[in-house]
Parts: structure tokens; sequence; C-alpha cells
């Protein structure tokens, strides 16, 4: 439960809500003891007319630390009906305002949860966004568990929480004020009882223990009453040829006069523990009277105190009695708090340490240098030994059969991915030297499946500028001619997705290449869609790429022959290996991988 109470120190934060909300629990609590405190004149106004409410008054000051002062005993009726007529008021009133008060716990302490509850789960999802991609990726069941641990576990803390706070808290401070009423009435009586109150307790494990214990030689010997039973009939034939009947019969009838016997055991036990919890309740009552009538004859205590002691005490034991309940949710929520507490010490991603180097705009090169890279949980390497050097400026082919690595390589340049041995060098630098918002920010992606938020058309393609002009963002839609369409569908502040602006793969493309161009990146990854568009949209991606990767260092994972046509230079990946590399001619006329590729799988979509 150590994770819990870690959580639950997290409701400091509304530390002024949570003492309110606490303090009204006692308030609401106080307006209890008071009115059990207020049984005793009403019962003794019941049999014997009642004393003038002055002289309990009187009575009260004798006993207690805090007076009540002499104005306001003088002030008060002589008469004993008009006594009891006004604590039934007071009651009354008091019940209103236990009412208010319980009111306002329950809803302070349920928003002191909420707030908690909401601010672990911006946490969490603060942590889970600045994980390493490898986290997500490789966690069971990938995003989805991330997902349920942002979601849900703050949920299932929140029924703890809300347990101790709101029927926790309510329950224990009823408990103690009832306990304190039956304390200030007659303090030796209490105690005594308080004496009884954990031999009772001792008796009613012993017996709830000696219930399971019985319950659980029963289920024994039942199973040895199958085995039995089992081992004779299986070996039927063999018992039956050597007349053995009788003592298989005389053997199961040992094994179930001993299965008997437990259960007999058990029974017992079982039908025991009622009597025996009612008649030691009885005799303590019983013992009780009797030391209550002796001091009631020694004139060493009231009657109305005994009545008022007894009734304070059950309401006590009561209201503490539910508490096991509470502590089974809290036991409940113990295991959201602990995946929550892994989630949030999970470190961030390398690199967003403030005190790294920015790295300056890139201009020279990008130098790939004998990276290797297996997933974590997987078997093969992903990349073995892979080196390159693209100049800036160059445009860069990666092709290669589906899982060599294309995309794998493509990811060590914006860090989404840390090669296990080797490093990556931006005009020179080591990108792990640098602070990794100033690579990323000088990159700019278009993936294979085009990422489209929730938002308006202005929203998806400002995504990575924001607080960019609507002229900006119009510039750099017309740029990846995506400004016309978007005229169509309603314009830029029409939303994605809605009603009459479904997009087509070509047109999701073309908004993610406006967004790159709105950042306007040194370096540019491109992660060719392999299928789902038209010709004209493929057309007219082919020309919005050109456009946009004119004077950038640009690295794509190439399914058309086009694009491999017009690189500066392709690399040619299998099973995780850099197998070659050159123009197009060269490899036609030297890499067999290539050649395969160039003949099976790039798209000839012009010729
Ligand atoms: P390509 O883009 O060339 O099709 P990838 O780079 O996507 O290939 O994948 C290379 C290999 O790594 C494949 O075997 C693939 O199954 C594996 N792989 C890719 N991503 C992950 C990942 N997040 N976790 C584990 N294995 C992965
Ligand atoms: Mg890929």
């Amino acid at each position: 439960m150590d994770a819990f109470w870690r959580a639950a120190r997290r409701m400091l934060l509304f530390r002024g809500r949570l003492a309110l909300a606490i303090v009204m629990a006692f308030v609401s609590a106080g307006g209890l003891g008071a009115g059990l405190l207020a049984i005793g004149p009403i019962f003794q106004a019941m049999i014997d007319q009642g004393r003038p409410l002055p002289d309990l008054a009187r009575e009260f000051n004798e006993r207690s630390p805090i007076d009540i002062p002499a104005g306001l005993i003088a002030a008060l009726p002589a008469d004993p009906y008009n006594g009891v007529a006004i604590i039934i008021a007071g009651l009354c009133v008091l019940t209103l305002f236990g009412a208010a008060a319980n009111f306002l716990h329950l809803t302070l302490s349920l928003g002191v949860v909420e707030r908690t509850v909401a601010r672990i789960r911006r946490e969490a999802f603060g942590a889970a966004i600045s994980m390493p991609l490898a986290a997500v990726s490789s966690a069971a069941g990938g995003g989805a568990d991330v997902v349920s641990r942002v979601i849900n576990d703050p949920q299932q803390l929140g029924v703890g929480l809300g347990a101790l706070l709101g029927r926790g808290v309510a329950q224990l401070s009823k408990g103690i004020a009832a306990f304190g009423a039956a304390l200030a009435v007659n303090t030796r009586l209490t105690v005594l009882t308080l004496v009884i109150a954990p031999v009772m307790a001792v008796v009613i494990r012993k017996l709830g223990k000696r219930i399971r214990r019985a319950a659980r030689r029963a289920l024994e010997h039942q199973a040895d009453l199958y085995a039995t039973t089992g081992e004779a009939l299986a070996a039927l034939r063999v018992v039956k040829i050597y007349t053995a009947e009788g003592r298989e019969a005389s053997r199961f009838k040992h094994a179930n006069r001993e299965a008997l016997a437990q259960v007999l055991r058990a029974r017992t036990a079982r039908a025991m523990s009622s009597p025996i919890v009612e008649t030691m309740a009885i005799f303590a009552v019983a013992g009780l009277a009797l030391i209550g009538i002796k001091a009631v004859a020694d004139a060493e205590i009231a009657p109305d105190e005994i009545v008022t002691v007894l009734a304070a005490l059950g309401v006590a034991g009561a209201s503490l009695r539910p508490l096991t309940g509470i502590v089974n949710d809290i036991q409940h929520s113990t295991g959201a708090a602990q995946r929550l507490n892994e989630l949030l010490a999970r470190d961030a991603e390398p690199g967003r340490d403030r005190d790294l180097p920015r790295l300056p705009r890139h201009s020279e090169s990008i130098a790939i240098e004998h990276a290797s890279l297996t997933y974590p949980g997987a078997d093969e390497p992903a990349l073995i030994d892979v080196s390159a050097e693209i100049r800036a400026g160059e445009t860069v082919a990666i092709v290669g059969p589906n899982g060599s690595g294309k995309t794998t390589l493509l990811s060590l340049v914006p860090r989404l991915f840390d090669p296990g041995a080797g490093r990556v060098l931006i005009d020179g630098l080591d990108i792990r030297d640098h602070s990794v918002r100033s690579l990323r920010r000088q990159i700019g992606a278009v993936t294979q499946e085009a990422v489209l938020f929730t938002g308006t058309f202005a929203d998806n393609i400002g995504y990575g500028v924001p607080g960019a002009a609507p002229a900006a963002i119009e510039e750099a839609a017309r740029r990846a001619l995506a400004h016309e369409f978007i005229q169509a569908k309603g314009g830029y502040d029409a939303r994605v997705g809605e009603r009459g602006t479904a997009l087509s793969g070509g047109q999701r493309q073309r908004i993610a290449i406006a967004r790159a161009v709105l950042r306007d990146p040194a370096i540019l990854l491109l992660d060719e869609a392999t299928s789902m568009i038209d010709a004209e949209s493929e057309a007219e991606i082919v020309r919005a790429l050109a456009e946009l990767s004119r004077g950038r260092t640009t690295l794509v994972v190439a399914h058309r022959l086009s694009t491999v046509i017009n690189a500066d230079r392709i690399l040619v990946l299998d099973a995780g290996r850099l197998v070659d590399q050159g123009t197009h001619d060269e490899l036609l006329g030297r890499c067999d991988v290539y050649r395969r590729l160039a003949e099976r799988q790039l798209v000839r979509a012009d010729g």
C-alpha cells in the first residue's frame, strides 16, 4: 500500500480544500457526538421529569475544562420540560448544521480526489509522451498499455482516494466523536468496556481461523475421497479378478469417515461462532449492567450515563466497522498506484537536458557511422553496421525489401531511436551531445501514413510552427499543392475529417507536405507511401515533394522508380545491411538486390 500512500500524498497539493473537507467531516461528526450527549437528559426527562437545565449546565461546568458562562446559565429555563424542549430544538438545529457539514465534506473531498486524479493523469500523459519511442513500442501491447495506464489507472486510484477521504474520514470522525462522547459522559465505564472489546475481537479471530483451517482440511479429505474412488474404479478389472472388492470398500469407508470427521469439525467451529459471540456480548452487557447498577447504587454514576455510554460505544463500533471495506478499496487501487508510479518514474527520453548545447543549423553533412540497432525484444538486429555520408542539399534514396531497415535508418536522424552501436553526426557533431529539440527543429518529415490531428486544416499545417501566420500557412499549402482542395473543402478553418471534408490518401499526403514546408527544415525525411494514391495525386505529390526538397538535405525511403532515378544517390538495404550505394545505372549494372527491386517492387508511375 506504499504506492497508494505516495499517490495519496498528492492530495496535499490541494491543502486548503483538503483541510476544510476534514474539518467539515469532524464538524458533522461533532453534531453526532452532541446528539449522543443529549440522550442522557432526554432519557432522564422520560423517567423522572428530568432535572432543570441550569443544574445540568452547572454540573457540566464542574466536569468540563470549558465552562458555560454564568450569564447563559441564568438565562436557561428552570422548568425541566422547557429544558428538554430546548435540548431537542438544539438537536434539530445541530442536525441541520451536521447535514450541511456532511455535504460540504463530501463535495470538497470529491473535488480534491477528482482534481488529484486529473493532475496525476496529466503527469502520466506527460511522462508517456516524453518517453523514448522504444519504450512505448516495446511495452506489452504497445501503445494500448500506455493508454490504459494514462486513463484507467488514475481512475482506479481515484476509487481508493475517494474511499479514503470520503467514507474513510467520515466514518473515522464519527467513531472518534461517538467515542469522545462516551468518554465525556463516563470515562471509567468507557475504558472498562474497551477492555472487553479486544477480548471479543481476539475470540472472533480465533474462531474465524479455526473455521478456515477446518474447511481447508475438509477439502483435502475430499480430494482423498476422489483419489480412492478413482483408483478403485480405474483398476476395476484388477480389483474384480483379485476379488478385492471388500478391501477397496473398507479403504473407502476409512477415507469417507475421515472426510466426515473434518467436515463435522468445520461445522462445529462454524456453528459455535455466532452463539459464542452473542453469548459473550450478552455476558459483557450483563457484566457492565452489574457494574453499572452497583455504581448507581453507590451513587457513583447516574442511570442516564450508563445508557448514554452504551449507546455512544455502539455508535462508535458501528461507525468504525465499515473501515475494513475501505481498506479493501484502498488495496484494490494499490495496483493502479504502483503502475502509475512506475510510469511516472520512467526516464524521459535522452537529450531533454536543458544544459545540452543547441545543434547549429545543418549546412554540411549527415554522417551515419557503423550504426547497428536491435529493437527491444527483437531477436534479429534491424540495422547492422550501416555507414553512409550525405552531403548537405543532396537527395538520397533508400531502397530495400520489406523489413530491410529503411524506416529504422530514417529514424536514427531525428533520434527516435539511438543506435546500439555507432553514431550519427550532423556537420561533424554527435547528435547525442546536443539538445534533441534543437535537432528535431531542423527536421521535417512526411511519413507513409500521413498523420492528421483533430482540428482545422490550418491547425494541421501549422502543427510544427505554433502561432504561424495564416498567410504563411496558405503559402505552405500552395507550395504543397494543397491550396485548391482545401478551398474546395471549406477553407483553412474547416475541420479536417468532418462532413464533406473526408480526404483521399493523396490529399492527406499533401497536408503532411505542407506541414513540412511550413517548418522550413534543413533536413527532410520522407517515407514514400507505397499505395493508395491515384495517378493524378501521385503526379502532384511528386511535384510537391520535388519543390519541398529543393535546397534541403533529403533522405527518402523510395518505392517509386521516378524518385530513385531523380535521387543523387541510392542506398540499398538488405536485411539490415547496407549492401551497395550508387546511381540507378551503376546499381543496375552491379547490384543483384537492386536489380530485383527495380524489376519487381519499385512502382513505375511514369513508365
Ligand atoms: P522497412 O522500413 O525497410 O520495411 P523497418 O525499418 O520498418 O523496415 O523494420 C526493420 C525490422 O525491424 C523489421 O524486421 C521490423 O519487423 C523490425 N521492427 C521495426 N520496428 C520495430 C519496433 N518498433 N519494434 C520491434 N521491431 C521493429
Ligand atoms: Mg518502412
